[in-house]
């Protein structure tokens, strides 16, 4: 495995590889590697000939700099990870390599960068689709590899490709969970043993949902209902939103058609906030 700090070489080196035919599968992290990053890393490695993992923390997608600053970083304990996960090369640019002199031009995905999470974190999925516009173009990857966890990330990256015509093909990976079903995030270790335990309601209250479904409720108001009634038992939750929409737009509907439906929940536990996610309806 070679790391790569400099963004001309990994341009380059992407360039000899694709002379070769070599299929390039390409996983975007902020590093602070967990199971849910690997998950992402294992399924590039399925499919791709080689395998690159990037480690770059995005300093246009933070809104406050404080959060940026405070960003858990561990190079060395990410990269003996990836060492184990046999990946190829990793890509550790710094932030004046990518965003260089002069820099002004950024990528707005509008519409669905404002909703739900881009409501609370303005600019933050400019500064995603700027950042993944620049290593699509430096790697020009076959696959890209994005959590579900990230289910709007995935949205707009997926209007991003289809849009500027990239030909990468994005691969959305299934969130892994703890045993408790919470989501994997590097923010869980942020959370006393007590929150930790009390955010597992976030994916009860997915489940719930789920099930109703099942039995046949299709109005995404009661759907939304059945979430916050399950998170509110849990006295140390609080909710930030609910949203039930389609997964593709985020556009909010009345009722359960069709395609597939995104339940996506944000909530505090404590100063930290946590997302989860789970689509209905998905089609086979
Ligand atoms: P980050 O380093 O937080 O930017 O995450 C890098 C990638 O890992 C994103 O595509 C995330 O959606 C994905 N990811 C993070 N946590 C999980 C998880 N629990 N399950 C699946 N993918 C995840």
């Amino acid at each position: 495995m070679e790391i790569i700090n400099r963004r001309q070489r990994m341009a380059s080196l992407a360039r000899k590889l694709r002379r070769e035919h070599k299929v390039i599968g390409f996983v975007p992290t902020m590093g602070a590697l967990h199971k849910g990053h690997l998950k992402l890393v294992q399924n590039a490695r399925q499919m791709s000939d080689i395998v690159i993992v990037s480690i770059f923390v995005n300093p246009t997608q933070f809104n406050e700099s404080d959060d940026f600053e405070t960003y858990p970083r561990d190079l060395t304990a990410d990269a003996a990870l990836l060492a184990e996960y046999n990946v190829d090369y990793v890509f550790t640019p710094d932030a004046k390599d990518i965003y260089g002199e002069n820099f002004s031009t950024y990528v707005t995905v509008d519409d669905l960068s404002e909703k739900l999470e881009g409501a609370s974190r303005p600019g933050h999925f400019r500064g995603v689709a700027t950042v993944v516009t620049i290593l699509f173009n430096t790697i020009r990857p076959d696959f890209g590899y994005f959590g579900q966890k990230d289910a709007q990330q995935v949205a707009i990256i997926k209007r991003l490709t289809q849009n500027l015509g990239f030909e990468t093909e994005i691969i959305v990976v299934p969130i892994v969970r703890e045993k408790s079903g919470l989501a994997m995030s590097s923010r869980n270790e942020l959370l006393t043993s007590e929150q930790r335990e009390a955010a597992s309601i976030i994916y009860k209250s997915l489940l719930e949902v789920e099930i109703a479904t099942e039995k046949g409720v299709r109005n995404t108001t009661k759907l939304a209902e059945i979430v916050r009634n399950e998170i509110e038992t849990e006295p140390l939750a609080n909710i930030d939103y609910i949203a039930v929409v389609d997964n593709k737009t985020l556009d909010p509907i009345e009722k359960i058609g069709e395609n597939p439906v995104l339940v996506a929940v944000a909530a505090r536990f404590g100063e930290i906030r946590l997302i989860d996610n789970i689509v209905l309806n998905k089609k086979q």
